[in-house]
């Protein structure tokens, strides 16, 4: 058990003792309404006591099943015996020193680290941040800086943050950029391969997309004056839509043909989540720059900015870097989560979850037509949920329907998609095979009684 949780000490189990919230989350609930800002949501207000391995302890005494590790960070568990170890020790020996005014082996190390990891076998730098949209926003301004030009292209259904930068890359308005204007200028949005909702069919779906993608680039934008193409290799927050075959390798030409950077944001499809330690290998595109955050240091604030030397040595000494960027005790942390997943050989993990909630899922879909698609890959999946498998109208309130009722019975679930349609499963790739079949068995009851 201690192995398979990464050293998690929790009981894995599901245990529901109260209504869920109970009443001391209820309690908590309405102390956080008087004073936590509005605009801060919670998917689920149930306050949270002890989590690791695949489940989620309150204050009432539930245990949940986590279908969801805290968006996608809790990788390794959310208290991974490495993670707990390293940073510990990290913290008693100091907190923080700033890495631009005395800097710590942690850092380099995790930049080594990085550079192994990240695809292709060219020279690599890295340069650490706190949060994903920072990581993108760095992204951005070495590619600028590399080229000389100004224009940034992202996709349809595109998530990169809520900086204000990152709003401009974000492709959905409500909620990330609802009345938060005006926005950062030179970005362009493009069409993306969305297999499931392409006019002429999935088939065709790659070639086309990217088609009409470098078509509006040349047209619209002039290639001559894009810096860089940010992609999610399996768009997240959009609706975990995997761009069909043929797209990502296409793009990656267009870019590499000219002179524009090509980044892979692997904030959420990164660190073992799909099976590969990072999701463009499954077509073999090596992107110039790549994004990490999430799931690189089981659960501290960690991000990177990974990719070719010479375009990431580009920008004038000082220009990048931050306070708190790869802080110490969150660099120990990412050691931490990266020897795990070695040790454990979480991408075969991550193939086995996919296995296992594909073969579920397609059972269920033969079932309940409400399921209109399934996708995503390793312990990244989603279903979409449609009015009718033939018009492919969006349900939203199914896809809701089904997150309140899976919570009620101790599941956590999230909801995503560009039409609030999809539910998506991100289990931690540490937990059990039983905690996810029961898991499963919770999300088809709540299907047949919908
Ligand atoms: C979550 C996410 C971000 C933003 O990361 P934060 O740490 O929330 O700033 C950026 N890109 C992708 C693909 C993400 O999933």
């Amino acid at each position: 058990m201690t192995e398979l949780t990464g050293g998690s000490a929790l009981p894995q189990e599901r245990r529901v003792v109260t209504a869920i919230p109970g009443p001391k989350s209820l309690e908590l609930q309405a102390r956080r309404t008087a004073t936590v800002a509005g605009g801060v949501g919670s998917v689920l207000p149930v306050f949270t006591t002890r989590a690791g391995g695949g489940v989620i302890e309150d204050v009432d005494g539930n245990s949940l099943i986590d279908f969801g590790s805290g968006i996608a960070v809790t990788s390794v568990g959310a208290s991974a015996e490495a993670v707990v170890r390293r940073a510990s020790a990290q913290l008693a020996n100091f907190t923080h020193t700033c890495f631009m005014v005395t800097p710590y082996e942690g850092y380099v190390e995790v930049c080594e680290q990085l550079a192994e990891l990240t695809p292709g076998d060219h020279a690599k730098k890295s340069a650490l941040f706190n949060s994903g949209a920072e990581a993108v926003e760095n992204a951005v301004k070495i590619a600028r800086s590399y080229t000389k030009r100004q224009a940034v292209v992202v996709f349809d259904h595109g998530y990169h943050g809520r900086t204000n930068l990152t709003m401009a890359l974000t492709a959905k308005n409500m909620p990330y950029k609802h009345g938060f204007g005006p926005f950062a200028p030179e970005v362009y949005r493009v069409p993306v391969a969305y297999g499931y909702r392409w006019p002429t069919g999935a088939e065709n779906c790659g070639p086309e997309a990217a088609a009409q993608a470098i078509d509006q680039i040349t047209k619209q934008v002039g290639a001559e004056n894009v810096a860089a193409i940010i992609i999610e290799p399996v768009l997240g927050e959009g609706g975990f839509i995997e761009p069909a075959k043929g797209f990502l390798p296409r793009i990656a030409e267009f870019a590499k043909d000219n002179g524009i950077v090509f980044v892979a944001d692997e904030i959420q499809s990164g660190f073992c989540r799909t099976g590969q330690w990072f999701a463009c290998e499954d077509e073999g595109v090596v992107p110039d720059l790549i994004t990490t955050a999430k799931g690189i240091a089981g659960g501290m604030p960690l991000a990177a900015v990974t990719g070719r030397a010479e375009i990431m040595d580009s920008a004038h000494a000082g220009g990048l870097g931050g306070t708190y960027g790869g802080n110490p005790v969150a660099c120990a942390a990412a050691l931490g989560a990266i020897e795990t997943m070695r040790e454990l050989d979480l991408n075969a993990k991550a193939k086995r979850i996919e296995e296992v909630m594909k073969g579920r899922l397609t059972a269920m879909q033969e079932k309940f037509p409400v399921i209109g698609d399934i996708r995503g890959r390793g312990a990244m999946i989603a279903i979409e949920l449609v009015k009718d498998p033939e018009t492919k109208a969006p349900a939203p309130e199914a896809a809701g329907a089904l997150a309140k009722a899976c919570h009620a019975e101790g599941l956590l679930v999230l909801t995503c998609g560009t039409y609030g349609n999809v539910l998506r499963f991100l289990p931690p790739l540490v937990i059990g095979e039983d905690l996810l079949n029961e898991g499963l068995d919770i999300i088809e009851a709540a299907f047949a009684r919908l």
